[in-house]
Formats: structure tokens, sequence, C-alpha cells
């Protein structure tokens, strides 16, 4: 059973990516196509969990619906409530804090879970309280214990990202006021020339708190309508304030089609792109605490129903999305639907082999050098022995490239022999596996050239 979709897995993989074997120069110059294939990570399929809306101290959601509401009795008081302001009503049973004792009990069962993923760090949240500066009104402790629990705990797995700066109204750079544009509402279209000071100065607040983010999330549609000029503007802040050539963010969530990893401004010289992670599947968690909440959309009982094995099988990339509130309010009942998934996912994959759980900037490193990295295959004049001469400015670890027709009997990695493991379930970085006529090699491709030789 194992091993027929370990194979079905081989062959999907396989078409993935193409490589021409160029024969030495003086022999029939024969070029046979797909002779190497790069594989997704370790022969497995991605998995991530991306948190929104979290931040220190507050309860994001609490503040966005009564921000929301104010708004529109100011600018269209005979509209109806929308979105999350239809929750109006529940105020009463919403927190307006979520404790940082919270955060570390979460964020310890993710980790003894094995689940990574992303995670929001909103810097100025409803424009409360700046990250870097305290939250008037609330204990000075608790924002000492976030920033505590941030960095010693949630970071180790997940990716750290601002949600821009408030998540809820847009704040004038000048004023450190807000105004009344909407974040996710005027800047679905945002004003391109403010577009990087303001996501260098969300990046910033994070910085002045000893958090180098990894990449951005776009408060809800955030960006949108301009998605280049976004994608532009993410990397010249993550370089401007991180020095971070291979930023990612997260924009997209795709229910109907199958998800990929877009790769936007790449410049093979110098190394830098941006990568936009598209989540999969929508916030069935429960987002507010008072929304959908169900386990089986994600997987079903049996395994077979639900989006994530619809997308698990085709190997792409299986990005979750769950927004914060929903784990701590109304009894945790997004926190139940996520304890239920993990149990069904592992159901799913008891032994380990189908599956990895990655952050998103791994997702995002990995599909860079999976595009943009050049392959070159030669093989010997006896046939014994076929080089892969790798080039890339897109370091990764766990690359993973499949040798066709091909059982070898010694791989080696820039001279240096690797191991050779019997199964898919011992198969990881540094070692080889044969199956059937197919070698397969995983390690860690640094930037410059890497060779693999594989003889039989
Ligand atoms: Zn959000």
């Amino acid at each position: 059973m194992n091993n027929q979709f370990t194979r079905r897995r081989f062959l999907a993989a396989a078409t993935a990516t193409g490589v021409r074997l160029m024969l030495p120069r003086g022999l029939a110059a024969v070029e046979k196509p797909a002779r190497v294939t790069i594989c997704n990570p370790l022969l497995r399929t991605p998995l991530s969990l991306i948190i929104d809306d979290s931040c220190p101290v507050i309860n994001k959601a609490y503040y966005w619906i009564k921000q929301r509401h104010d708004w529109r009795l100011r600018h269209h008081p005979n509209s109806r409530p929308s979105g999350w302001e239809k929750h109006y009503d529940k105020l009463n049973l919403m927190p307006n804090t979520i404790p940082a004792a919270f955060a570390e009990q979460w964020a310890q069962w993710c980790a003894e879970q094995g689940i990574k993923g992303k995670f929001s760090m909103i810097p100025f949240p409803a424009g409360v309280g700046r990250i870097d500066k305290g939250f008037p009104g609330f204990p000075p402790g608790e924002l000492t214990e976030w920033l505590r629990v941030t960095k010693e705990i949630i970071w180790k797995n997940f990716d750290l990202t601002p949600e821009m700066l408030t998540h809820t109204r847009v704040v004038d750079l000048k004023t450190w006021q807000l105004t009344e544009e909407w974040e996710q509402g005027a800047w679905v279209d945002p004003p391109v020339e403010l577009l990087t000071d303001y996501i260098a100065t969300a990046m910033q607040l994070l910085k002045n708190v000893g958090i180098a983010c990894e990449g951005v999330t776009s408060p809800g549609v955030f960006g949108k309508r301009k998605e280049a000029a976004y994608a532009r503007a993410v990397l010249d802040a993550a370089l401007q304030v991180n020095n971070n050539p291979r930023p990612f963010y997260f924009l997209w969530l795709k229910h109907g089609e199958l998800p990929d990893v877009p790769i936007w401004h790449a410049d093979k010289a110098k190394g830098v792109a941006v990568a936009s992670i598209v989540s999969c599947a929508g916030d069935w968690f429960g987002a507010t605490g008072y929304d959908v909440a169900d386990p089986d959309l994600f997987i079903t009982k049996d395994l077979h129903g639900g989006r994530l094995p619809a997308v698990l099988a085709k190997q792409r990339p299986c990005v979750l999305v769950g927004h914060w509130p929903c784990f701590y309010v109304n009894e945790q009942v997004g926190f139940k639907v996520l304890k239920e998934v993990k149990r069904r996912l592992d159901a799913y994959d008891p032994d380990k082999t189908r599956t990895l759980w990655m952050k998103n900037s791994e997702i995002g490193h990995y599909w860079m050098a999976r595009q943009l990295s050049e392959l070159r295959v030669q093989e010997d004049a006896k046939g014994q022995q076929r080089s892969i001469h790798i080039t890339t400015k897109y370091p990764t670890d766990n690359f993973t490239v499949k040798v066709h027709d091909w059982a070898a009997h010694r791989a080696r990695v820039n001279g240096t022999d690797l191991r050779q493991v019997k199964s898919q379930r011992d198969f990881r970085s540094g070692v080889f596996l044969v199956e059937g006529k197919e070698t397969c090699v995983a390690f860690d491709l640094p930037i410059g050239e890497t060779i693999v030789t594989v003889s039989r």
C-alpha cells in the first residue's frame, strides 16, 4: 500500500520539472528530456499553518468590529454591517485581550506536535498600542511576556510577520494618527508611492523589539489589485530593514483551484526574489470565535473528504489559515478544531512519509531554489556515472532530486559520500534512496555550485 503510494507520488512529481541531459562534447549531440527532476522536499508534501490577526496583548477582532461599526455609522449610516461587524452584538462575549499565558500554552502544544508555519505579529494593532512602546491601559507586564513567548517559543517553529501596521485603519506616518482609510479597504488598491515606506515601517517596529521578520501578511485584501507593485514593495522593504533578499508575503486563499508558490521579481544575478505563499483552505477554525468551525471541512473523520486530502493527493503545498482570536475565545473553539485536524492529519500520514511541516519561509526558499537554480546533467562515456551540476543563488534545506532510469549504488555531493537508505521513512537530507530504476538524493543546497554524482 505504502509502496504503491510512493510510486504514484514519484510519477506525479516527475512531471514537475524536467531537465535535459547534456552529453559531453564529442559524443552524439543527443538530448534526452527529463532525466533529472526536482521533487518536493524529501519527497513529502509541505504542510504549513498560518495564524493571522495575532498581536501582542489585545484581541484584534474585538477592536476591528468596534472600529468598523463606528466607521460605518460615520460614513455609511444606512448600510448594513458586513464581514466580522455582523458580530457587533457579541462584543460583550469577546474579551478585548488575549493573555500571553495562553499564547505560551498554544505555542508549546504546537511545538510538541511538530506544527510549523507563520504567526502574525501586528506591530500597532488597531492603533491601540505600539509593540515597541506599550499598550496604554493594559498591564505593562503583558507586553513583556508576549514578547518573551513570541521570541522564545513561537518563533522557533513559525515565521513572524507584521500584518501591516494596524490591520484596521491606515496610519498617517507623519502624525501616527489613524486615517479614515482601511488597510484592507481603500488599500486593496494602495498608493504605490507610499507602499514601501508603509511596509518598511511595519517591519521596523518589529525590528525595534528584536524581531527581524521573514516576510509580511496582507491584512485582508491589502495590495491585491496591485500585486506586482505590492510584491516589489515587500522585497524592497525586506532588503532595506532586514537585509533579507528572499522574503515572502501571504495574500491569497484559493479554495477552488490547486495552490502553487508564485515567485515574483527574481533577479538571478543578485539572488533576490519574493515568494507568494498561497493558502488552500478557508478559516474553518472559527475566525472571530463565532464563525464556521468545522474540522470536517479540512479533513473528514474517514480521512478521504474535505479540502486537505484533495490538495495532498496532488502534492501541492497544503497551507492552512486560522485567525488567532478563535483559538482563545468562545471556549477555545478554534484550538479544539486544530487539535482534531492535527489528529486526523497524523492518521493520514502515520509514519510521516507523505507530509512535512514547514515554515512559510522554508516553502518560499524551496520553491525559489526549485525554479531559479540552473541544473546541468552530464554522463560519462561508459554510461556508469552521471553528474548533476547545480548552480544557484537560492539556498534551501532538503533539496531533493530524482535521477530517472538510474539505479545508483553510490551517490556523492561535492565528493562526499551519502548514506543509502532503504525506505522513504528514513529519507532525509544527506542520504539517497533507490526505488526500482530511480535514485533520489536529498541534501542542503548552498549558494554557489554543487555537484551531485550518482554511479551505478
Ligand atoms: Zn488578518
